[in-house]
C-alpha cells in the first residue's frame, strides 16, 4: 500500500485551502451590472428579465413564451428525481450547466480512487484521480458499472453496453504511466487461452501459475515470473510490479510484436503536403500552411528530435524538396506525371530537422516567396490525389510499410491528376454522407493499409466535395479541419495552432486495438470506418492524445453475478521514438439481475456517446427526419422503461433517473446539429461534412460542449473564490455560487448588459453588448470606459493579461476549458449583437435550448412532449418487463438493439 499512500500524498489537496491570492491593490469583489438587479436571482428573476428593452432577437425575454405556453417547468422532487409541474423556474441539475458546475464543485475535495469510485464524475469536471487495479476513466469508461446479468435485464432498461476509450487521455495530478519492460521473459506474461495481458485481477497460486480474470484459465509461469505468495496468495513482489497495481501500463514489447518482424521499428515519419494552387495564394491560407509547416517542424526538432520529416507542395504540379544537411540552400524537383508518380529522390527527401533546419528554412523561404511574388506562374488546378499518393509513396519507401502521418492543406476541389473531380457533375441534390468516389475509397484503404494517416486542413469557401476529398481522413482516423472564408488575418493564429496540435499531440502510430471481456460478453462492434463499424480489430494509422474509441458489446451467454465482470484494452503501437508497445487500460464493473441498481450506476456521458456514434453510422442516407424519431424514441423508451420498471410512483409526473437526468437535453441538442439540419439545396455541403468529422472525431469532454455549450456569466457577483483554482497544480477551478452561474443555452437566459464566456469545445466565445457595464470591460479587457462596445477588439484571440480581479477570473475559466479538452489553446471571440457578422449564425448553434429554425422543439417544451409520449406507453403497458415478470416477450432476442 505503500505506493498508494505515495500517490496520494502527492496530491497536496489539504495544504491549498489558503491557495486564493489576493494581490495588492485589487477592488473588492464587485458585480457590475448596470440593470435593476432587485429581481435578479430570485426565483422570479425571469420576471425582471422580461423588463428589459432589447432589439436584439436573442434578448427578448421569452417569459411570454413560458405563460403562453401551458409548459410546467421542472422542479426538483424531494427524492432528488424532477417532476414537471407549474412553478417558477429554478435551476436545478438536471439542466446541464448547473449538474457540469455540481460536479466540478463536488470534486474539488474528493478524489476519484478507481479500485473504490465507480460512475466517474461529468466527463467535463477536472478531477483528482488514483489509478489503484483499474484505469483512470477519462482513458476507459463503461456505460454502466452494474451491468445486467443477460440480454433479457439489458434489453428491459434498453441502455447500451459500451465503453468509451480515450487510450492517451491525460490523468490528472500527473499521467506517469507506468513503463515495463519485458526484455527478461521475452515478452509480457499473459493468458494462454484468452491472451489477455497480466493485469492487477489475475490470482497466482502457490504451484507457480496465473489464472486469468477473463477465461478462469491458469497459464504456467515462466521462471522469471516467480514469486513467493504470503498465506493469502500476494505475491511478495507485488509493489516493484506495476503491471499488477495499475489499471494503465506500457509494455515494452520484443521484436515479435513488430508490425513486420525481423525489421527495426523507425521513428515516425511526418510528410508535409502544401497546396500552392491559385485559390490556396489568393485567400493567403498557403501561407498560413507554410508557417503552420514551419512551427510544426521547430517543435519536432525540440520535442520529437528522432522524427523525420519530408516537404512536398502541389499545384498542377508536384514538387520535391532535397533537404539533405550537406546542402546550403532548398533543391526542388518537379513531377508532371501524375498518373503514375515516382521519387525523384530518396537520399534527403527525410531529414531530422535538427540536422537540416538551413535548408527546410530556405525551402520554406522559396514557397512563400513563390506565393507572394510569382502571381502569373500560378495554377489553379490543385493535383490533390496524386499528392497524397505521392506521399504515401515516399512514406512506404523509407520507412519499408511501417506508416507515418501526413499533413496537407487544400482550397479547392481536385482538378488535376488522380482523384480529378473536376468532371464530376455535382448533383446538389444526391442525398448521401457516404463517399462515391472510387479513387478516394481507394486512396483511403490504400494509405490504411501502408499504416498512413491524413490530417486534412481545408480553407476553401466553395463546394469542395468533402465527402470525396476528406474520405482518406476517415479512413485512416485521421482528423479534418475546415476554415470557412479564410482570412489570414483572422485565421491564421488558429490555423499554425491548430495543425500544432496535430503534431504536438502524436504518440505513436502503426497500432492496433482490441478489447477483451469477461465471459458472457461479447464485442459487437467498434465505431470504426476502419473495421466498417464491425467487430474486427480496429487499426489506428496514427494514435493522437485526442483518439477516441467506441465499443458496443452484446451478450452471447449469462454473468456470474458473484464476480466482477471485466475489461480490458490493449493498444499495440511504436512510439514516437520507434519504441514497440503495447498500452494496457483495465476497467472493472458489477453483475447485477437489479433493473433499480443498474440505473443507478450509469454512467450518461457515455451513454451519450455511444448513441450519437450508433446514429453517425445510420446517417448516409440523410434522412434527418426519421433520425430524429429514432433518437426520440430511443430517449422515450429508456425514460419509459425507468418510469415502468423503477420509479414505481402513480403519480403523474415526469420523473428522471438522476443518472441520466440530462440524456434528454444532450440528445435533443444532437437532433438539432449542423449535421442533421434539413437543406434542400445540400445534402452535402462543406458545413455539414464537416460537422460530420467533428462528431467522429471529438473525445468525449469536447463532445459533450459541443452538444451543449457552457455559458458563465462575468457581471454576477462572483464569490472571492469562484473562478480562482484550489489546488497548486491549477487543475481544480472552483465554483460555489452555481445558481447564479448556471445559464441555460436559451436566448431568454441572457440578459441585456450582460457579460459571458461561452465554450463550444473548440472555441470561447465572449458576449456583450452596448449596455454592458463598462468598467466591467475595462477590468476585463482594457478597454477605456469610453471605448464604444463595438470598437472594442479581441487581439490575438485572446484576453490580454491583466492583474484586475475579473480579468484573472476569465482567464482561468478559459485556462480551465483549455485543460479539459486538451488543447494548449482555445481562441477567444467577440460575440456582439448587430456588430460581429457571424454573430446570428453563431448564436442559433450555441443556444441549443431554443426552438431551432427546423422547428424542433425548445427544451421545455421537448420534456413535455416527452412525458406525454412516456404516458402514452405506460398506459397501454407498452414496455418490456424483465425475465421474471409473467408476459414476457422478448427473451429470444439476441442482438442488442437500445
Ligand atoms: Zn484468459
Amino acid at each position: 500500500m505503500q505506493g498508494i499512500d505515495h500517490s496520494l500524498s502527492n496530491l497536496s489537496l489539504d495544504q491549498l485551502q489558503t491557495a486564493p491570492v489576493t494581490k495588492k491593490g485589487r477592488r473588492p469583489n464587485r458585480a457590475y451590472h448596470t440593470f435593476d438587479t432587485s429581481h435578479h436571482g430570485s426565483p422570479n428573476s425571469n420576471a425582471g428579465r422580461a423588463d428589459v428593452q432589447s432589439v436584439d432577437p436573442y434578448m427578448k425575454s421569452s417569459v411570454s413564451q413560458l405563460s403562453n405556453s401551458n409548459l410546467a417547468t421542472p422542479t426538483p422532487a424531494a427524492s432528488g428525481q424532477f417532476s414537471v409541474r407549474d412553478s417558477p423556474t429554478l435551476v436545478t441539475s438536471h439542466y446541464v450547466p448547473k449538474q457540469r458546475l455540481d460536479s466540478q464543485e463536488s470534486f474539488i475535495t474528493r478524489t476519484f480512487v478507481t479500485s473504490q469510485d465507480s460512475v466517474p464524475p461529468c466527463a467535463t469536471t477536472p478531477f483528482y484521480c488514483v489509478d489503484q487495479n483499474s484505469s483512470d476513466p477519462r482513458k476507459i469508461g463503461l456505460t454502466m458499472y452494474n451491468i445486467p446479468k443477460n440480454e433479457q435485464i439489458r434489453s428491459a432498461v434498453k441502455l447500451p453496453v459500451g465503453a468509451v476509450i480515450q487510450p492517451f487521455a491525460k490523468s490528472s495530478p500527473n499521467d506517469d504511466v507506468p513503463q515495463v519492460s519485458t526484455a527478461i521473459s521475452g515478452g509480457p506474461l499473459r493468458c494462454r487461452r484468452c491472451k489477455a495481458y497480466v493485469n492487477p485481477s489475475f490470482s497466482f497460486t502457490f504451484d507457480s501459475r496465473a489464472v486469468c480474470n477473463f477465461c478462469k484459465v491458469s497459464t504456467q509461469l515462466d521462471e522469471n515470473y516467480c514469486a513467493p505468495l504470503n498465506p493469502n496468495g500476494v505475491r511478495s513482489d507485488l509493489y516493484e510490479r506495476p503491471e499488477l497495481m495499475k489499471g494503465t501500463v506500457d509494455f515494452l514489447v520484443p521484436e515479435v510484436y513488430n508490425s513486420t518482424p525481423g525489421k527495426d521499428n523507425v521513428p515516425l515519419h511526418y510528410v508535409f503536403l502544401i497546396d500552392i494552387s491559385t485559390i490556396s495564394n489568393e485567400n493567403r491560407s498557403s501561407l498560413a500552411m507554410v508557417e503552420g509547416v514551419r512551427t510544426c517542424i521547430e517543435h519536432i526538432s525540440a520535442k520529437q528530435p528522432k522524427c523525420k520529416i519530408a516537404i512536398m507542395a502541389f499545384d498542377k504540379q508536384l514538387r520535391f524538396f532535397n533537404l539533405r544537411k550537406e546542402l546550403n540552400q532548398a533543391q526542388e524537383y518537379i513531377i508532371t506525371d501524375l498518373q503514375d508518380v515516382f521519387l525523384p529522390l530518396y537520399n534527403g527527401l527525410f531529414v531530422r530537422p535538427e540536422d537540416s533546419m538551413h535548408v527546410i528554412q530556405d525551402t520554406l523561404s522559396k514557397i512563400t516567396a513563390y506565393i507572394e511574388d510569382s502571381k502569373f506562374s500560378h495554377r489553379f488546378e490543385a493535383c490533390y490525389g496524386s499528392a497524397l499518393q505521392a506521399a504515401k509513396l515516399a512514406i512506404d519507401t523509407v520507412t519499408e510499410g511501417q506508416g507515418g502521418k501526413i499533413l496537407a492543406s487544400l482550397s479547392t476541389k481536385p482538378a488535376h491528376g488522380i482523384g480529378n473531380l473536376r468532371l464530376r457533375n455535382e448533383d446538389a441534390l444526391k442525398k448521401t454522407l457516404k463517399c462515391e468516389n472510387n479513387t478516394y475509397i481507394k486512396l483511403g484503404e490504400d494509405l490504411l493499409k501502408s499504416n498512413v494517416s491524413l490530417d486534412l486542413f481545408c480553407t476553401g469557401s466553395a463546394f469542395m466535395d468533402l465527402v470525396s476529398v476528406a474520405q482518406p481522413v476517415k479512413a485512416t482516423s485521421g482528423f479534418l479541419k475546415y476554415y470557412p472564408n479564410f482570412q489570414l488575418e483572422r485565421d491564421e493564429f488558429s490555423f499554425v495552432n491548430d495543425i500544432l496540435h496535430s503534431v504536438a499531440n502524436t504518440v505513436g502510430y502503426n497500432a492496433q486495438l482490441k478489447v477483451r471481456c469477461s465471459s458472457g460478453l461479447s464485442i459487437f462492434n467498434y465505431y470504426s470506418e476502419s473495421v466498417d463499424n464491425t467487430d474486427r480489430e480496429p487499426k489506428i494509422p496514427v494514435l493522437h492524445g485526442d483518439t477516441t474509441l467506441n465499443v458496443l458489446f452484446k451478450f452471447d451467454g449469462q454473468l456470474a453475478s458473484s464476480a466482477d465482470v471485466h475489461f480490458q484494452c490493449a493498444v499495440l503501437y511504436t512510439d514516437l521514438n520507434g519504441v514497440r508497445k503495447v498500452r494496457i487500460l483495465n476497467a472493472a464493473a458489477a453483475a447485477s439481475e437489479d433493473i433499480h441498481e443498474v440505473f443507478k450506476f450509469v454512467n450518461q456521458d457515455a451513454v451519450v456517446s455511444i448513441m450519437v456514434h450508433d446514429m453517425l453510422t445510420t446517417l448516409a442516407d440523410c434522412d434527418f427526419t426519421q433520425k430524429r424519431n429514432t433518437i426520440d424514441q430511443k430517449v422515450v423508451d429508456i425514460l419509459t422503461q425507468y418510469r415502468g420498471l423503477v420509479s414505481g410512483s402513480s403519480s403523474s409526473q415526469l420523473v428522471l433517473p438522476e443518472s441520466l437526468k440530462t440524456l434528454a437535453a444532450y440528445m435533443l441538442s444532437f437532433e438539432k446539429s449542423e449535421l442533421m439540419k434539413n437543406n434542400n439545396k445540400s445534402a452535402n455541403g462543406n458545413s455539414r461534412v464537416y460537422d460530420l468529422f467533428q462528431w467522429h472525431t471529438s473525445h468525449l469532454p469536447q463532445m459533450l460542449y459541443k452538444l451543449y455549450p457552457q455559458i458563465l456569466p462575468l457581471h454576477e457577483l462572483l464569490q472571492e473564490t469562484d473562478f480562482t483554482f484550489y489546488d497548486e497544480n491549477e487543475i481544480l477551478l472552483q465554483a460555489t455560487a452555481s445558481e447564479t452561474m448556471s445559464v441555460r443555452t436559451a436566448r431568454r437566459e441572457l440578459i441585456d448588459g450582460g457579460c459571458y464566456l461561452i465554450f463550444d469545445g473548440t472555441t470561447a466565445f465572449l458576449w456583450f453588448n452596448e449596455n454592458t457595464n463598462s468598467n466591467l470591460l475595462e477590468d476585463l479587457l482594457n478597454a477605456d470606459v469610453s471605448t464604444k462596445h463595438h470598437e472594442i477588439n479581441l487581439f490575438g484571440n485572446t484576453l490580454p493579461i491583466l492583474d484586475t480581479i475579473i480579468n484573472v477570473k476569465a482567464r482561468n475559466v478559459l485556462q480551465n476549458w483549455r485543460q479539459i479538452v486538451g488543447r494548449s489553446y482555445v481562441p477567444l471571440i467577440s460575440l456582439r449583437p448587430h456588430v460581429d457578422g457571424y454573430y446570428a449564425h453563431t448564436m442559433a448553434s450555441l443556444l441549443c435550448e431554443d426552438k431551432s429554425i427546423e422547428m424542433i422543439e425548445n427544451f421545455d417544451n421537448y420534456l413535455v412532449s416527452l412525458h406525454k409520449r412516456i404516458q402514452e406507453k405506460l398506459k397501454k403497458d407498452d414496455f418490456t418487463k424483465p425475465p421474471h415478470a409473467k408476459d414476457h416477450d422478448n427473451l429470444s432476442q439476441k442482438f442488442i438493439q437500445f
